[in-house]
């Protein structure tokens, strides 16, 4: 299996500079030994969906409702955005959770509605600074698991080739500069992945585990060498094709090792 780079373009830009950027990515998607994934602003996805087709380079939302259709202004649906051509889609991003007061349940509702459509879930767990500070930073995670994945998340994944994720963000490390250190990477996503299995069995073995919070070129090497890294959710260095490719470059081919639990697992 191959890592996964996805960029989350959060609400950046314009519609010509969302079609520039795509046009940027594509232009070097060939050389990459990953999977690449864009998650434009909602009113930009047509446009970039119109410059990614034919290109590997896929493409996603950054959110969508729990409801296939309905009363719901200013919210977007799965079936909305599998319709101009999305195939992925960011759920519980923190930014999410804290600014929209998105709940685990919640999370776990637009996951199965995700996921009812096709599209592949990236959802969103993490813990703020404060939790980290006094230690809990592995229980708050393990609650936002046990939450926020429906039953079926795995076999539905696996059934779809790897067509699940997780992305573990620490809130205090995105957009800030600071990551963990890649000690506490690697805890986490073994940890992450012991309870991927114990919540899915076997088939929480095939799950991407990716990394976000201040990816950079710089630093992008050796978190993505990690194991049970799958590869990464950049935000502001998503917004640069140069940048957003070099980290592209740093990731790797896993092989079996996702679904192999490395020394950490
Ligand atoms: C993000 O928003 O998901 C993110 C990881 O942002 P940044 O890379 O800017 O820290």
């Amino acid at each position: 299996m191959r890592q996964l780079i996805a960029g989350n373009w959060k609400m950046y830009g314009s519609c010509a500079s969302a079609v520039a950027l795509a046009q940027g990515v594509a232009a070097g998607a060939g050389d990459a030994a990953c999977d690449l994934l864009v998650c434009p602003p909602f009113p930009h996805l047509s446009a970039v969906a119109t410059v990614l087709r034919d290109t590997p380079v896929a493409l996603g939302g950054q959110d969508c409702h729990q409801a296939p259709q309905g009363a719901h202004t200013g919210d977007i649906a799965a079936p909305m955005l599998r319709d101009v051509g999305a195939t992925h889609v960011i759920l519980g991003h923190s930014e999410r959770r804290q600014n929209h007061g998105e709940i685990d349940e919640v999370v776990r509702e637009k996951t199965e509605a995700a996921l009812r459509v096709g599209l592949t879930p990236i959802v969103c767990v993490g813990e703020t600074d404060a939790q980290r500070q006094s230690g809990q930073e592995t229980e708050q995670v393990g609650w936002q698991l046990a939450g926020s994945l429906p039953q079926g998340f795995a076999a539905q994944g696996v059934a779809r080739g790897a067509g699940c994720a997780i992305a573990y963000e620490p809130c205090w490390a995105i957009g800030t500069g600071r990551t963990p250190t890649l000690e506490e990477v690697a805890a986490m996503h073994a940890f992450i992945r012991e309870e991927l299995v114990r919540q899915f069995g076997a088939a929480g073995h095939g799950i991407r585990i990716l990394y976000g919070g201040s990816v950079k070129p710089g630093n992008a090497r050796e978190l993505l060498a990690v194991p049970h890294v799958g590869g990464a959710l950049v935000g502001g260095a998503s917004l640069n094709p140069a940048d957003f490719l070099a980290i592209a470059a740093a990731a790797r081919d896993l092989g079996d090792e996702v679904r192999t639990p490395g020394p950490w697992g």
